[in-house]
């Protein structure tokens, strides 16, 4: 079944036993663990929004693999131009309201195009194996989890030059597979996956090579262990506060693999380190079109949240600072979309097939927006006003003997009751003072890559040369 519903997503994963802890202790059920509670919420919601009748057009695709419909964020090989724009288009919306859309299309796609080319390159036979495996992920309708940043370790040296060498190597080669040790960290929605998919992060040089390898192995493989960090939201229920973060986000975890077997059909890559420089770049033109859309829906939720905030307080858009604050975060939202959207219409096809958008204009308009969060989040302190981060708690509204005072003292527009000013108030907190907040920071800052990165590719693509002719011509010089 290509397209499973949110509860046949859950169903699934308790086919899986694998090695989790969080908070220092082994999980048994991951599908039921509190801790773990927002993660396989937030993928049983892009499970639903695929397969439900009233989504299914939008996030689902007919896969030209297997020809059934697949999910279009989460397990699509993007090969035309529509496919990136629509994929654009379905970013923003979803990441407007859950922070992410989980695109791991994206890692599909890029790894598709390196691993084309190592077989371009090297005449070797991995790419027909991982097309078989993306068959197996778009019929079973598995999930994957991205392996590709590896510790570094001393970020001065190579892989093989590290004192402590972490990042994931080859340690032992035999006739049907490798076995592999080391870690991936950072792995976004780990142990609700089904699958790790692990590839290398950086240029490997000739001593690297063990360093050059690229995998898919199940989630319950022997060796493989994930140490969960629980997502940012409350870890209880709550009903009023942290309407966002209490229900969605990504449990992040750093992904060990202890000496474990890879079988030959899930190698993609072993020792071609000339063609790991491939799989930064198609990610730097994917990912970060995608970032740029994605960004654009937390801002869209941030500056939605703010007027929310402003008619709640009695004020609307009426006061000019605050209409200028908002429309100011508009113009950012619709710039960083249009370098989406911008980058997917100068794109072009790479020989394997994917669509790779332009790199400048995805980078360009990535850096735009990553380095503006921190004052869109500051007008959002601004326009709610202090009581996001001084309001009594849900606790003390549900204390009977407390509530007519805070009903009386919190009430503002007669348009809205004290307890919804607080559910408002609430989200602004979730966004722009709580735990969630500096994830998001930290997921705007460097989920994608590091912002240097963003100037590094415009630097070494722009076409400065012909403009310094043009500059000459005119100079007469
Ligand atoms: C919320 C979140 C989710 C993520 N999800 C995933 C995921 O699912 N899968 C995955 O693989 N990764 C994921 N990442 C990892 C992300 O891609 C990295 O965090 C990012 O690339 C930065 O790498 P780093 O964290 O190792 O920082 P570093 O690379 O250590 O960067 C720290 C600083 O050092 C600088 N620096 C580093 N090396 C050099 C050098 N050699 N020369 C000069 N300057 C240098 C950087 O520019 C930066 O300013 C995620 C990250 C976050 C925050």
């Amino acid at each position: 079944m290509a397209l499973l519903s949110g509860d046949e997503y859950v169903e699934s994963l308790k086919v899986f036993s694998p090695e989790v802890y969080v908070r220092g202790e082994r999980v048994d059920k991951v599908w039921e663990h509190p801790l773990l509670r927002q993660t396989i919420n937030h993928l049983k919601a892009g499970y639903d929004q695929a397969r439900s009748p009233e989504t299914r057009a939008k996030f689902a695709v007919t896969s030209p693999l297997t020809g059934e419909d697949v999910s279009r964020l989460h397990l699509h090989i993007q090969q035309t131009q529509e496919d990136v724009l629509v994929k654009a288009r379905l970013t923003r919306e979803v990441s407007g309201r859950r922070i992410c859309a989980g695109c791991m299309s994206n890692m599909l796609s890029v790894t598709w195009a390196m691993i084309f080319d190592i077989d371009q390159a090297h005449g070797t036979t991995y790419f027909p194996r991982y097309v078989e495996f993306i068959k197996h992920l778009q019929q079973s309708g598995q999930a994957i989890a991205w392996g590709m940043m590896d510790p570094k370790g001393d970020r001065s040296l190579p892989p093989s030059k590290q004192p402590r060498p972490a990042d994931l190597r080859v340690v032992e080669r035999r006739a049907d597979g490798i076995v592999v040790s080391g870690v991936k960290l950072h792995t976004t929605y780990g142990p609700g996956a089904h699958q790790v998919v692990a590839v290398p992060c950086r240029a490997l040089g000739p001593q690297d090579e063990k360093f050059a390898v690229a995998l898919a192995v199940p989630i319950d493989t022997p060796g493989l262990k994930m140490i969960a960090r629980p997502s940012p939201g409350p870890s209880r229920p709550v009903d009023l506060e942290s309407p966002l973060s209490s229900r969605f986000m990504g449990v992040e975890a750093m992904t060990i693999f202890d000496r474990v077997f890879v079988p030959e059909e899930r190698v993609f890559m072993c020792g071609e380190w000339d063609q790991a420089v491939k799989l930064p770049f198609y990610f730097a033109c994917l990912h970060r079109q995608s970032k740029c859309a994605c960004s654009a829906g937390h801002t869209d939720l941030i500056l939605g949240t703010a007027a929310l905030c402003a008619r709640a307080n009695g004020l609307g858009l009426k006061p000019s600072h605050i209409r200028d604050k908002i429309t100011e975060m508009m113009m950012a939202a619709e710039t960083a979309f249009g370098c989406a959207l911008g980058a997917g219409a100068a794109g072009s096809e790479h020989a394997s097939g994917v669509f790779l958008p332009d790199a400048i204009i995805a980078n360009s308009g990535l850096d735009h927006i990553r380095s503006r969060l921190g004052i869109h989040l500051s007008h959002l302190h601004d326009i709610a006003g202090g009581l996001i981060v001084t309001m009594p708690t849900e606790a003390d509204w549900n204390n009977p003997e407390l509530r007519p005072y805070i009903d009386d003292a919190l009430a503002a527009s007669p348009e809205f009751t004290t307890e919804e000013r607080l559910r408002i108030l609430n989200l602004a907190q979730d966004l722009a003072a709580s735990r969630l907040t500096g994830t998001l920071l930290g997921f705007t800052i460097n989920a994608a890559g590091s912002p240097v990165t963003n100037k590094i590719v415009v630097n070494r693509l722009y076409d400065l040369e012909s403009r310094v002719n043009i500059a000459r011509q005119i100079a007469g010089v």
